[in-house]
């Protein structure tokens, strides 16, 4: 789970920020700083609502990340962001698929921007993984995965998909993944790892 080299788990691109001005769980010390002053992940990635982070407040939000070295995700609500959300200047989307038509289609537009395509936390929305692309990446997200037991059917689905692992952090104490990592491991599935390893220079002489 943990890197013997670096002593940080591989990947975590579904993390939140102040830029999620409007989420009530986000807290004001949650800042794109703070989040980099205590990386644990050698791949890192926010990605925060696409409704907070929309027109000219885009650009600032890449800016910041871009200079901390982080991935610049967005997570998307269903079907009426989609659009909305090819055009942003994204790496990859984090992608809220309830159980609808719409939404398993906005999934597939989503794909056709040629950028991975993260369906998050399916058993808190309901999502039907048999009616979801298989291009799509599933993630285990330590936020949500414990609360039900779907977790397990997810085997069921290790030959039609790639899966990865998302703290959907919102505060500074969630900055980890230890649930979903455990659930990972105890269903023997390997995590997809979707982009070079970002650590700051200073961090990754070690690597
Ligand atoms: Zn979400
Ligand atoms: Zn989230």
């Amino acid at each position: 789970m943990v890197s013997e080299t670096t002593g940080l788990v591989p990947q975590d691109l579904h993390i939140h920020t102040t830029f999620s001005s409007d989420d009530g769980a986000v807290v004001p010390e949650q800042t794109v700083e703070l989040v980099d002053r205590y990386r644990y992940a050698e791949r890192m990635g926010i990605s925060d609502h696409m409704e907070y982070v929309l027109g000219e407040q885009f650009d600032c939000y890449r800016r910041t990340l871009e200079s901390h070295n982080f991935y610049v995700g967005t997570e998307v609500s269903g079907w009426s962001w989609v659009r909305e959300a090819l055009g942003l200047d994204a790496n990859y989307y984090v992608y809220h698929c309830r159980d609808r038509a719409e939404d398993y289609r906005g999934a597939e537009l989503l794909l056709s921007s040629g950028k991975p395509v993260i369906v998050a936390h399916p058993n808190a929305l309901g999502t039907d993984l048999a009616r979801v692309d298989p291009q799509c990446l599933i993630e285990i997200n330590n936020r949500y995965v414990w609360r039900d037991d779907s977790w397990r059917e997810l085997s069921g689905y290790r030959d039609r998909f790639r899966f990865v692992v998302g703290s959907d952090a919102h505060q500074p104490h969630w900055l980890n993944q230890t649930i979903a990592r455990r659930v990972m491991a105890e269903l023997g599935l390997t995590e997809a790892l979707l982009f070079p390893v970002n650590l700051p220079a200073e961090d990754a002489v070690s690597l």
